[in-house]
């Protein structure tokens, strides 16, 4: 297994400016949901460049590219999320857009590249059986919704979120397994339990006629992890 493991992780190293350079890429070009053709088209130039067929959808973003090992087995899907958050006050949020992948998922889309890429190596297989399906896809923060509105009175999407419409659309079709490639970003860890505790206390007292304060404000904590 160690030696397994290590193997993967050699094949991954040999992608290294790739992927690194795919993350600053997809970083610095920001595309809210349905909307992101750029990082859609840098994606598939890298996937061809490594030898993959790539099937777009043509009337929206995103795509789907398949692996087979050549031995029956289950169909593995790794998704990556391509699009963007619209955060105004974001330091490096577009300008124009305000678009910023304060969410993170530049970073899924990288990783879903570098799995592509590593498995792409001659070797990499050895040991596997049934296909791998990459799916990047769009769509999936519930923001900008009034373009997606419109999507749907023009009869190119039938659902707001990208993962529905691509199962709408068949890209999930014989998927037996599916990973989402989550980043380990540093995050907030928010007091959740005492947030609801005090909301509760506040809507009793409301309800005995008693003052509750019009803001309350219980400490946060940073979740501090090796990314950037
Ligand atoms: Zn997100």
């Amino acid at each position: 297994m160690t030696n397994d493991l290590e193997r993967m992780a050699s094949y991954v190293e040999k992608h290294r400016k790739l992927i690194l350079d795919t993350e600053r890429f997809i970083w610095k070009h920001p595309e809210i949901g349905y909307k992101e053709w750029q990082t859609t088209q840098y994606l598939v130039e890298q996937f061809e460049a490594l030898g993959y067929k790539v099937t777009k959808p043509k009337d929206i973003t995103g795509f789907i590219a398949d692996l087979d090992t050549g031995k029956p087995g289950p169909k593995f899907a790794i998704l990556g999320e391509l699009d963007s958050l619209m955060c105004e006050t974001h330091p490096e949020a577009d300008r124009e857009t305000k678009a910023v992948h304060a969410c993170g998922h530049h970073c899924q889309t990288t990783a879903l590249l570098g799995c592509a890429a590593a498995l792409s190596e001659p070797g990499a297989l050895e040991g596997m059986c049934g296909s791998i399906r990459f799916i990047a896809v769009p769509a999936e923060e519930t923001i900008d919704m009034e373009f997606r509105a419109d999507l749907i009175k023009k009869g190119i999407i039938h659902y707001n979120a990208g993962k529905i419409e691509y199962l709408y659309r068949g890209y999930f079709d014989d998927v037996d397994i599916a990973r989402l490639t989550t980043p380990t970003i540093t995050t907030i860890r928010q007091p959740v339990r005492e947030m609801a505790e005090w909301a509760v206390e506040f809507i009793q007292r409301s309800l005995d006629h008693e003052a509750v304060p019009e803001q309350f404000k219980l400490p946060v904590s940073l979740v501090k992890r090796n990314s950037s």
